[in-house]
Protein backbone atom coordinates (compact mmCIF):
# COMPACT_ATOMS: atom_id res chain seq x y z
CA UNK A 1 0.00 0.00 0.00
CA UNK A 2 0.94 3.31 -0.75
CA UNK A 3 0.99 6.38 0.99
CA UNK A 4 -1.66 7.80 -1.92
CA UNK A 5 -3.38 4.81 -1.61
CA UNK A 6 -3.42 5.22 2.30
CA UNK A 7 -4.68 9.26 1.86
CA UNK A 8 -7.17 7.41 -0.31
CA UNK A 9 -8.76 4.95 2.49
CA UNK A 10 -8.50 7.76 4.98
CA UNK A 11 -10.44 10.57 3.25
CA UNK A 12 -13.19 7.76 2.48
CA UNK A 13 -13.60 6.58 5.96
CA UNK A 14 -11.96 3.01 5.43
CA UNK A 15 -9.46 3.67 8.18
CA UNK A 16 -9.00 6.00 10.64
CA UNK A 17 -5.67 7.40 11.66
CA UNK A 18 -5.99 6.20 15.05
CA UNK A 19 -6.78 2.65 13.92
CA UNK A 20 -3.38 2.84 12.03
CA UNK A 21 -1.38 3.81 14.58
CA UNK A 22 -2.96 1.21 16.28
CA UNK A 23 -2.18 -1.44 13.90
CA UNK A 24 1.45 0.04 14.12
CA UNK A 25 1.57 -0.41 18.30
CA UNK A 26 0.14 -3.60 18.30
CA UNK A 27 3.00 -4.91 15.75
CA UNK A 28 5.59 -3.16 17.79
CA UNK A 29 4.39 -4.86 21.01
CA UNK A 30 4.20 -8.02 19.46
CA UNK A 31 7.20 -8.27 17.42
CA UNK A 32 9.82 -5.54 18.20
CA UNK A 33 10.58 -7.39 21.93
CA UNK A 34 12.91 -9.70 19.06
CA UNK A 35 13.60 -7.39 16.18
CA UNK A 36 14.26 -4.32 18.70
CA UNK A 37 14.06 -1.57 15.96
CA UNK A 38 12.82 0.74 18.48
CA UNK A 39 14.30 2.83 21.09
CA UNK A 40 11.70 4.72 21.84
CA UNK A 41 8.08 4.06 21.68
CA UNK A 42 5.65 7.16 21.22
CA UNK A 43 2.60 5.64 22.07
CA UNK A 44 0.53 8.25 23.64
CA UNK A 45 1.75 11.39 21.86
CA UNK A 46 0.88 9.12 18.70
CA UNK A 47 -2.45 8.32 19.48
CA UNK A 48 -3.38 11.91 20.58
CA UNK A 49 -1.97 13.16 17.00
CA UNK A 50 -3.74 11.03 15.16
CA UNK A 51 -6.81 12.15 17.18
CA UNK A 52 -6.28 15.24 16.61
CA UNK A 53 -6.15 14.78 12.82
CA UNK A 54 -9.03 12.51 11.97
CA UNK A 55 -11.47 15.21 13.70
CA UNK A 56 -9.48 17.69 11.01
CA UNK A 57 -10.46 15.25 8.75
CA UNK A 58 -13.83 15.08 9.86
CA UNK A 59 -14.41 18.39 9.61
CA UNK A 60 -13.41 18.25 5.99
CA UNK A 61 -10.05 20.59 6.34
CA UNK A 62 -7.53 20.18 3.69
CA UNK A 63 -4.77 18.21 5.41
CA UNK A 64 -1.31 18.41 4.18
CA UNK A 65 0.35 15.86 2.43
CA UNK A 66 1.58 12.87 5.04
CA UNK A 67 -1.37 13.72 7.45
CA UNK A 68 -1.94 11.30 9.99
CA UNK A 69 0.78 8.51 8.66
CA UNK A 70 2.89 6.94 10.95
CA UNK A 71 6.66 7.11 10.56
CA UNK A 72 9.28 5.98 12.62
CA UNK A 73 12.84 8.47 12.83
CA UNK A 74 16.40 7.40 13.62
CA UNK A 75 16.96 8.23 17.20
CA UNK A 76 20.13 10.93 15.72
CA UNK A 77 17.10 13.34 15.01
CA UNK A 78 16.48 15.75 17.73
CA UNK A 79 13.10 15.55 18.67
CA UNK A 80 11.52 18.40 20.73
CA UNK A 81 10.65 16.72 24.19
CA UNK A 82 11.57 13.21 23.05
CA UNK A 83 14.71 11.25 24.29
CA UNK A 84 17.44 11.55 22.07
CA UNK A 85 20.21 8.84 22.70
CA UNK A 86 21.85 8.25 19.44
CA UNK A 87 21.87 5.07 20.44
CA UNK A 88 24.64 5.62 22.95
CA UNK A 89 25.39 5.46 26.49
CA UNK A 90 26.84 9.39 26.86
CA UNK A 91 23.37 10.47 25.55
CA UNK A 92 21.33 8.30 27.83
CA UNK A 93 19.01 10.82 29.22
CA UNK A 94 19.37 13.66 26.61
CA UNK A 95 15.96 15.47 25.97
CA UNK A 96 16.70 17.73 23.33
CA UNK A 97 15.38 21.28 23.98
CA UNK A 98 14.01 21.79 19.86
CA UNK A 99 13.57 20.03 16.53
CA UNK A 100 15.26 18.84 14.17
CA UNK A 101 14.25 21.26 10.55
CA UNK A 102 13.86 17.27 8.70
CA UNK A 103 10.90 16.22 12.01
CA UNK A 104 9.81 19.38 12.43
CA UNK A 105 8.79 20.01 8.50
CA UNK A 106 7.20 16.04 8.75
CA UNK A 107 5.32 16.81 11.85
CA UNK A 108 4.07 19.92 9.85
CA UNK A 109 3.12 18.17 7.04
CA UNK A 110 0.44 15.66 9.57
CA UNK A 111 2.99 12.88 9.53
CA UNK A 112 2.84 10.76 12.95
CA UNK A 113 5.99 10.51 15.02
CA UNK A 114 5.73 6.53 16.45
CA UNK A 115 8.84 6.32 17.38
CA UNK A 116 12.61 6.55 17.80
CA UNK A 117 14.51 3.58 16.49
CA UNK A 118 17.63 1.85 17.34
CA UNK A 119 21.15 3.14 14.94
CA UNK A 120 25.05 1.90 15.15
CA UNK A 121 26.23 3.96 18.22
CA UNK A 122 26.35 7.54 16.40
CA UNK A 123 26.01 6.52 13.38
CA UNK A 124 29.37 4.07 13.45
CA UNK A 125 28.98 1.25 12.09
CA UNK A 126 27.20 -1.18 9.08
CA UNK A 127 25.42 -3.46 11.30
CA UNK A 128 23.55 -1.50 14.03
CA UNK A 129 25.67 -3.93 16.79
CA UNK A 130 27.08 -1.24 17.94
CA UNK A 131 24.03 -0.13 19.48
CA UNK A 132 24.39 0.64 23.55
CA UNK A 133 20.93 -0.85 23.73
CA UNK A 134 21.25 -4.21 21.81
CA UNK A 135 21.54 -4.70 18.13
CA UNK A 136 18.15 -5.29 15.64
CA UNK A 137 17.85 -7.75 14.09
CA UNK A 138 17.37 -8.36 10.05
CA UNK A 139 13.52 -9.41 10.31
CA UNK A 140 14.16 -11.18 7.04
CA UNK A 141 15.92 -13.81 8.99
CA UNK A 142 17.21 -12.86 12.87
CA UNK A 143 20.23 -14.82 12.85
CA UNK A 144 21.20 -11.69 10.14
CA UNK A 145 22.01 -8.03 10.75
CA UNK A 146 19.87 -5.63 9.50
CA UNK A 147 22.85 -3.13 8.17
CA UNK A 148 23.29 0.24 9.29
CA UNK A 149 23.71 2.23 10.64
CA UNK A 150 19.97 2.75 10.27
CA UNK A 151 18.82 -0.42 10.69
CA UNK A 152 16.44 0.24 12.46
CA UNK A 153 14.80 2.47 10.57
CA UNK A 154 15.28 -0.28 7.85
CA UNK A 155 13.96 -3.07 9.80
CA UNK A 156 11.09 -1.05 11.34
CA UNK A 157 9.65 -0.27 7.70
CA UNK A 158 10.60 -3.90 6.40
CA UNK A 159 8.55 -5.16 9.52
CA UNK A 160 5.70 -2.95 8.78
CA UNK A 161 5.96 -1.36 12.29
CA UNK A 162 5.64 1.92 10.35
CA UNK A 163 5.01 3.13 6.74
CA UNK A 164 8.30 4.68 6.13
CA UNK A 165 11.15 6.26 8.04
CA UNK A 166 13.97 8.23 8.30
CA UNK A 167 17.80 7.39 8.51
CA UNK A 168 21.20 9.41 8.05
CA UNK A 169 24.09 8.03 5.12
CA UNK A 170 27.36 9.20 5.85
CA UNK A 171 28.83 6.59 3.96
CA UNK A 172 25.96 4.41 3.05
CA UNK A 173 24.12 3.99 6.18
CA UNK A 174 20.23 4.47 4.27
CA UNK A 175 21.33 2.53 1.39
CA UNK A 176 22.96 -0.66 2.64
CA UNK A 177 20.10 -1.32 5.36
CA UNK A 178 17.39 -0.86 2.77
CA UNK A 179 19.35 -2.92 0.65
CA UNK A 180 19.55 -5.73 3.46
CA UNK A 181 16.02 -5.17 4.87
CA UNK A 182 14.03 -5.39 1.07
CA UNK A 183 12.98 -1.43 1.34
CA UNK A 184 13.45 1.58 -0.51
CA UNK A 185 16.67 4.16 1.10
CA UNK A 186 17.51 7.29 -0.18
CA UNK A 187 20.61 10.01 0.27
CA UNK A 188 20.15 13.10 -1.26
CA UNK A 189 22.32 15.66 -3.08
CA UNK A 190 24.82 16.87 0.01
CA UNK A 191 23.19 20.29 1.02
CA UNK A 192 19.47 19.16 -0.73
CA UNK A 193 18.13 18.21 3.64
CA UNK A 194 19.02 20.19 6.39
CA UNK A 195 20.92 19.00 9.10
CA UNK A 196 19.93 21.04 11.61
CA UNK A 197 19.06 19.07 14.78
CA UNK A 198 20.73 16.07 13.03
CA UNK A 199 23.67 14.92 15.37
CA UNK A 200 26.37 15.44 13.46
CA UNK A 201 29.06 12.16 12.86
CA UNK A 202 31.06 13.65 9.68
CA UNK A 203 29.41 16.84 8.66
CA UNK A 204 31.02 17.15 5.42
CA UNK A 205 29.13 13.97 4.03
CA UNK A 206 25.85 13.75 6.58
CA UNK A 207 22.60 13.32 4.97
CA UNK A 208 19.47 12.95 6.11
CA UNK A 209 17.05 10.43 3.80
CA UNK A 210 13.79 8.68 3.35
CA UNK A 211 13.24 5.23 3.54
CA UNK A 212 10.17 3.73 2.54
CA UNK A 213 8.18 0.53 0.89
CA UNK A 214 8.28 1.79 -2.46
CA UNK A 215 9.65 4.65 -4.76
CA UNK A 216 6.60 7.07 -4.59
CA UNK A 217 6.64 6.91 -0.98
CA UNK A 218 10.49 8.11 -0.45
CA UNK A 219 9.59 10.83 -3.08
CA UNK A 220 6.27 12.16 -0.33
CA UNK A 221 8.85 12.16 2.13
CA UNK A 222 11.80 14.02 0.58
CA UNK A 223 9.20 16.44 -1.02
CA UNK A 224 8.02 17.02 2.55
CA UNK A 225 11.73 17.04 3.60
CA UNK A 226 14.27 19.22 1.22
CA UNK A 227 14.81 22.48 0.44
CA UNK A 228 16.85 25.57 1.88
CA UNK A 229 17.20 25.96 5.85
CA UNK A 230 17.91 28.95 7.18
CA UNK A 231 19.45 27.08 10.40
CA UNK A 232 21.71 25.25 7.73
CA UNK A 233 24.16 27.61 6.10
CA UNK A 234 25.38 24.22 3.55
CA UNK A 235 21.33 24.01 2.54
CA UNK A 236 21.23 24.89 -1.05
CA UNK A 237 18.54 27.58 -2.38
CA UNK A 238 17.62 25.67 -5.60
CA UNK A 239 13.82 25.37 -5.79
CA UNK A 240 12.70 21.95 -5.04
CA UNK A 241 10.75 20.52 -8.05
CA UNK A 242 8.00 18.10 -7.80
CA UNK A 243 9.05 14.44 -7.26
CA UNK A 244 6.24 12.63 -7.68
CA UNK A 245 5.27 14.09 -10.89
CA UNK A 246 8.20 12.61 -13.03
CA UNK A 247 7.77 9.28 -11.44
CA UNK A 248 5.80 7.87 -14.37
CA UNK A 249 7.48 9.64 -17.48
CA UNK A 250 9.09 6.71 -19.86
CA UNK A 251 12.69 6.26 -19.74
CA UNK A 252 13.44 5.94 -22.96
CA UNK A 253 16.34 7.11 -24.45
CA UNK A 254 18.17 7.80 -21.21
CA UNK A 255 21.49 7.24 -20.44
CA UNK A 256 22.68 5.06 -17.77
CA UNK A 257 26.33 3.97 -16.96
CA UNK A 258 27.41 0.51 -15.31
CA UNK A 259 30.34 1.02 -13.40
CA UNK A 260 32.19 -1.62 -14.22
CA UNK A 261 35.04 -1.80 -12.04
CA UNK A 262 32.11 -2.16 -8.97
CA UNK A 263 31.64 -5.25 -10.38
CA UNK A 264 35.23 -6.97 -10.44
CA UNK A 265 35.48 -7.07 -6.84
CA UNK A 266 36.00 -10.34 -5.46
CA UNK A 267 33.91 -9.59 -2.36
CA UNK A 268 31.17 -9.15 -5.05
CA UNK A 269 28.99 -12.09 -3.95
CA UNK A 270 27.45 -13.67 -7.14
CA UNK A 271 23.86 -13.90 -6.59
CA UNK A 272 24.72 -10.23 -5.98
CA UNK A 273 26.04 -9.25 -9.72
CA UNK A 274 23.67 -11.23 -11.24
CA UNK A 275 20.66 -9.57 -10.11
CA UNK A 276 21.90 -6.02 -10.56
CA UNK A 277 22.84 -7.04 -13.90
CA UNK A 278 19.95 -8.25 -15.01
CA UNK A 279 18.13 -5.04 -13.32
CA UNK A 280 20.15 -3.48 -15.51
CA UNK A 281 19.36 -5.77 -18.90
CA UNK A 282 15.73 -4.88 -17.64
CA UNK A 283 16.19 -0.93 -17.72
CA UNK A 284 17.57 -1.74 -21.52
CA UNK A 285 14.11 -3.13 -22.71
CA UNK A 286 12.32 -0.11 -20.36
CA UNK A 287 14.07 1.89 -23.57
CA UNK A 288 17.67 3.43 -21.77
CA UNK A 289 20.81 2.89 -23.52
CA UNK A 290 23.38 0.78 -20.84
CA UNK A 291 26.57 2.32 -20.93
CA UNK A 292 29.98 0.02 -19.63
CA UNK A 293 31.84 2.79 -18.12
CA UNK A 294 34.79 2.77 -15.15
CA UNK A 295 35.26 5.38 -12.36
CA UNK A 296 38.96 4.97 -11.83
CA UNK A 297 38.86 5.88 -7.89
CA UNK A 298 35.63 4.70 -6.75
CA UNK A 299 38.02 1.83 -5.14
CA UNK A 300 40.12 4.06 -3.33
CA UNK A 301 36.61 5.71 -1.59
CA UNK A 302 36.85 3.59 1.25
CA UNK A 303 40.39 4.20 2.64
CA UNK A 304 39.41 7.95 2.07
CA UNK A 305 36.29 7.66 3.68
CA UNK A 306 37.89 6.10 7.04
CA UNK A 307 40.61 9.02 7.30
CA UNK A 308 37.59 11.91 6.28
CA UNK A 309 34.98 10.83 8.73
CA UNK A 310 36.87 9.77 11.88
CA UNK A 311 38.74 12.75 11.20
CA UNK A 312 35.17 15.21 11.05
CA UNK A 313 33.71 12.67 13.76
CA UNK A 314 37.03 13.40 16.60
CA UNK A 315 36.24 16.82 16.05
CA UNK A 316 32.43 17.02 16.86
CA UNK A 317 32.48 14.11 19.52
CA UNK A 318 34.70 16.48 21.83
CA UNK A 319 31.62 18.28 23.17
CA UNK A 320 30.69 15.43 24.69
CA UNK A 321 32.90 16.11 27.97
CA UNK A 322 30.08 15.36 30.59
CA UNK A 323 29.53 19.09 31.31
CA UNK A 324 26.61 20.64 29.73
CA UNK A 325 24.76 17.63 29.10
CA UNK A 326 24.75 14.18 28.48
CA UNK A 327 25.64 11.19 31.19
CA UNK A 328 28.64 12.27 33.49
CA UNK A 329 30.78 10.15 35.89
CA UNK A 330 30.86 11.72 39.03
CA UNK A 331 33.22 10.95 41.56
CA UNK A 332 36.21 12.36 40.41
CA UNK A 333 38.33 15.20 41.60
CA UNK A 334 39.55 17.18 38.62
CA UNK A 335 38.34 18.34 35.55
CA UNK A 336 40.23 16.48 33.23
CA UNK A 337 39.65 12.96 35.21
CA UNK A 338 35.81 13.86 35.22
CA UNK A 339 35.78 14.47 31.41
CA UNK A 340 38.47 11.61 30.89
CA UNK A 341 36.45 9.09 32.62
CA UNK A 342 32.92 10.26 31.71
CA UNK A 343 34.44 9.63 28.10
CA UNK A 344 36.06 6.26 28.98
CA UNK A 345 32.42 4.98 30.38
CA UNK A 346 30.46 6.86 28.00
CA UNK A 347 31.38 5.91 24.46
CA UNK A 348 31.81 2.70 22.78
CA UNK A 349 34.88 0.99 21.80
CA UNK A 350 34.02 1.67 18.02
CA UNK A 351 33.53 5.23 18.74
CA UNK A 352 36.56 4.91 20.69
CA UNK A 353 38.13 3.69 17.36
CA UNK A 354 37.34 6.37 15.27
CA UNK A 355 38.12 9.36 17.62
CA UNK A 356 41.67 7.70 18.06
CA UNK A 357 41.99 7.48 13.91
CA UNK A 358 40.59 10.81 13.70
CA UNK A 359 42.94 12.54 16.15
CA UNK A 360 46.00 11.01 14.87
CA UNK A 361 45.22 11.54 11.42
CA UNK A 362 44.59 15.51 12.32
CA UNK A 363 47.77 15.64 14.28
CA UNK A 364 50.29 17.46 14.02
CA UNK A 365 52.91 15.76 11.66
CA UNK A 366 50.48 14.12 10.10
CA UNK A 367 47.99 15.94 9.04
CA UNK A 368 49.54 16.34 5.78
CA UNK A 369 50.21 12.81 5.11
CA UNK A 370 46.64 11.64 5.85
CA UNK A 371 44.09 14.00 6.29
CA UNK A 372 44.99 16.19 3.43
CA UNK A 373 46.05 13.35 1.16
CA UNK A 374 42.62 11.91 1.89
CA UNK A 375 41.01 15.20 0.83
CA UNK A 376 42.80 15.75 -2.34
CA UNK A 377 42.05 11.81 -3.15
CA UNK A 378 38.14 13.02 -2.31
CA UNK A 379 38.63 15.56 -5.26
CA UNK A 380 39.77 13.17 -7.73
CA UNK A 381 36.94 10.64 -6.96
CA UNK A 382 34.66 13.99 -7.25
CA UNK A 383 35.95 14.50 -10.68
CA UNK A 384 35.85 11.16 -11.83
CA UNK A 385 31.99 10.92 -11.29
CA UNK A 386 31.65 14.62 -13.38
CA UNK A 387 33.60 13.08 -15.80
CA UNK A 388 31.01 10.22 -16.04
CA UNK A 389 28.32 12.65 -15.87
CA UNK A 390 29.30 14.25 -19.28
CA UNK A 391 28.34 10.77 -20.78
CA UNK A 392 25.60 9.43 -19.09
CA UNK A 393 22.18 10.56 -16.86
CA UNK A 394 22.30 8.04 -14.14
CA UNK A 395 25.15 5.40 -12.74
CA UNK A 396 24.19 2.29 -11.55
CA UNK A 397 26.27 -0.08 -9.07
CA UNK A 398 25.02 -3.20 -6.76
CA UNK A 399 24.32 -1.03 -3.16
CA UNK A 400 26.42 -3.75 -0.78
CA UNK A 401 29.07 -6.59 -2.11
CA UNK A 402 27.01 -8.65 -0.29
CA UNK A 403 23.22 -9.96 1.41
CA UNK A 404 22.60 -9.45 4.47
CA UNK A 405 25.62 -11.27 6.94
CA UNK A 406 25.09 -13.34 9.73
CA UNK A 407 24.97 -11.52 13.32
CA UNK A 408 28.39 -11.30 15.05
CA UNK A 409 30.33 -12.50 11.92
CA UNK A 410 32.21 -9.16 11.04
CA UNK A 411 31.41 -7.50 14.76
CA UNK A 412 35.61 -8.18 15.90
CA UNK A 413 36.82 -7.53 12.57
CA UNK A 414 36.35 -4.04 11.74
CA UNK A 415 38.17 -4.01 8.50
CA UNK A 416 35.54 -6.65 7.09
CA UNK A 417 33.05 -4.61 8.59
CA UNK A 418 34.35 -1.24 6.80
CA UNK A 419 34.47 -2.97 3.47
CA UNK A 420 30.74 -3.51 3.23
CA UNK A 421 30.38 0.44 2.57
CA UNK A 422 32.97 0.18 -0.69
CA UNK A 423 29.94 0.07 -3.04
CA UNK A 424 28.35 3.38 -1.11
CA UNK A 425 30.98 5.58 -0.13
CA UNK A 426 31.86 7.31 -2.82
CA UNK A 427 28.04 8.80 -3.90
CA UNK A 428 28.85 10.47 0.03
CA UNK A 429 32.32 11.92 -0.78
CA UNK A 430 31.70 13.54 -4.20
CA UNK A 431 28.08 14.94 -2.91
CA UNK A 432 25.92 13.11 -5.00
CA UNK A 433 21.94 11.80 -4.26
CA UNK A 434 21.39 7.58 -4.92
CA UNK A 435 18.99 5.43 -4.15
CA UNK A 436 18.93 1.55 -3.36
CA UNK A 437 15.95 -0.21 -4.41
CA UNK A 438 15.08 -4.27 -4.02
CA UNK A 439 16.17 -5.80 -7.35
CA UNK A 440 15.99 -9.70 -6.15
CA UNK A 441 16.83 -12.10 -3.77
CA UNK A 442 19.92 -14.31 -2.97
CA UNK A 443 19.82 -18.30 -2.98
CA UNK A 444 18.96 -17.94 0.81
CA UNK A 445 15.64 -15.60 0.39
CA UNK A 446 17.74 -12.72 1.37
CA UNK A 447 16.88 -9.39 -0.63
CA UNK A 448 19.54 -7.99 -2.71
CA UNK A 449 19.57 -3.87 -3.49
CA UNK A 450 19.95 -2.11 -6.61
CA UNK A 451 22.36 1.60 -6.35
CA UNK A 452 21.24 4.15 -8.55
CA UNK A 453 23.45 7.22 -8.37
CA UNK A 454 22.50 10.73 -9.76
CA UNK A 455 24.51 14.04 -10.51
CA UNK A 456 24.05 16.76 -7.82
CA UNK A 457 20.28 17.74 -7.41
CA UNK A 458 19.41 15.24 -9.96
CA UNK A 459 16.89 13.32 -7.18
CA UNK A 460 13.76 13.60 -10.07
CA UNK A 461 15.40 11.48 -12.31
CA UNK A 462 16.90 9.16 -10.22
CA UNK A 463 13.15 8.83 -8.48
CA UNK A 464 11.98 8.21 -11.89
CA UNK A 465 13.78 5.69 -13.20
CA UNK A 466 14.02 3.49 -10.25
CA UNK A 467 10.13 4.12 -10.44
CA UNK A 468 10.13 2.57 -13.62
CA UNK A 469 12.23 0.30 -12.38
CA UNK A 470 10.67 -0.86 -9.76
CA UNK A 471 6.95 -1.25 -11.65
CA UNK A 472 8.09 -3.44 -14.31
CA UNK A 473 10.20 -5.68 -11.61
CA UNK A 474 7.79 -6.40 -9.93
CA UNK A 475 10.58 -7.95 -7.30
CA UNK A 476 7.92 -8.66 -4.48
CA UNK A 477 5.95 -10.53 -7.05
CA UNK A 478 8.88 -13.49 -7.29
CA UNK A 479 9.19 -12.81 -3.18
CA UNK A 480 10.52 -16.72 -2.50
CA UNK A 481 8.39 -18.36 0.27
CA UNK A 482 11.31 -19.39 3.04
CA UNK A 483 10.69 -20.34 6.50
CA UNK A 484 12.17 -17.78 8.25
CA UNK A 485 10.28 -14.75 6.65
CA UNK A 486 9.17 -12.47 9.58
N1 LIG B 1 29.14 2.22 7.88
C1 LIG B 1 29.77 3.47 7.68
C2 LIG B 1 30.54 3.86 8.92
O1 LIG B 1 30.59 3.10 9.81
C3 LIG B 1 28.78 4.50 7.28
C4 LIG B 1 27.96 4.95 8.41
C5 LIG B 1 26.96 6.00 8.04
O2 LIG B 1 26.65 6.21 6.87
N2 LIG B 1 26.49 6.68 9.06
O3 LIG B 1 31.09 4.90 9.02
Amino acid sequence: MTFADLRQKLNNGEVSSKELVQEKIFRITELDSTLNTFLTVNKEHALKKAEFIDNQRASGKDLPLLSGIPLAIKDNLCTKGIKTTCASKILENFVPPYESTVTGRLLNSGAIMIGKTNMDEFAMGSSTETSAYGPTLNPWNITKVPGGSSGGSAASVAAELCFGALGSDTGGSIRQPASFCGVVGMKPTYGRVSRWGLIAFASSLDQVGPFANNVADAAEILQVIAGKDELDSTTVDIPVPNYLENLSRSIKGLKIGLIDNCFQHEGLASDVKESVLSAASLLETLGANIVNLTCPRFNDGIATYYIIAPSEASANLARYDGVKYGFRSNDEQTLIEMTSKTRALGFGSEVKRRILIGTYALSAGYVDAYYKKAQQVRTLIRKDFEDAFKKVDILLAPTSPTTAFGSGKNIDNPMAMYLSDLLTIPANLAGLPAISLPCGFDKSGLPIGLQLIGNVFEEAKLLQVASQYENAAEVFKNRPKTDFTF
